[in-house]
């Protein structure tokens, strides 16, 4: 950041009083700009025990599969979110959604929330997003072909517990080396 976006003027880095850290400060008006986490959020649309995943039509991660997700807009629920992302890249209508992961990503700003979800009905197609969008039994997912270890995290546990029928809410901490 070079600019202050309410006023034009030079920003500097400082730690403001009474904080911990450096932030961006500009010079004229002291606004302070604080730069926090983005939030990720998706579902797990599952019919029957298969679980639909989305092939990636753009990069990062083009040609890997994942499950539906994109950045939480100002002004919108998790829930909304969820179903508008699944909607964009998998042309899929889910409901009864229930909070599943929510994945600590700290090394790069940012937490993932993953919700299970009901597919309505097989009417899904790619999105702009998806190059291919495809049912898998927890047997055939192509664990080899995943674009972000959140999903690979996520899916994992999934599996687990549609063997054991439970899908308890769970918080895990992705590390860095888990990076695909
Ligand atoms: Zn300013």
């Amino acid at each position: 950041m070079n600019f202050c976006a309410q006023c034009g003027a030079k920003v500097t880095l400082q730690m403001p009083s009474g904080d911990d850290r450096m932030r961006f400060v500009c010079d004229d008006c002291h606004t302070i700009f604080y730069d926090n986490p983005k939030m990720v959020v998706g579902t797990i649309p599952v019919k029957g025990n298969a679980i639909l995943l989305c092939k990636r039509a753009i990069e990062p991660r083009r040609e890997k599969w994942t499950l539906p997700a994109g950045w939480l807009e100002n002004g919108e629920t998790v829930s909304a979110c969820a179903v508008r992302e699944t909607r964009e890249e998998a042309c899929a209508e889910v409901d009864d959604l229930q909070p599943y992961v929510l994945a600590n990503l700290p090394f790069i700003n940012q937490v993932y929330f993953f919700m299970r979800a009901r597919l309505l009905n097989a009417d899904f197609h790619a999105g702009y997003e998806s190059l291919e969008v495809q049912l898998f039994s927890p047997d055939l997912i192509p664990w080899g072909e995943l674009a972000f270890s959140a999903v690979h995290e996520t899916l994992k546990l999934f599996c687990d517990d549609i063997r054991k029928s439970e899908f308890p809410f769970r918080v895990l901490d992705i590390k860095p080396q888990q990076r695909l």
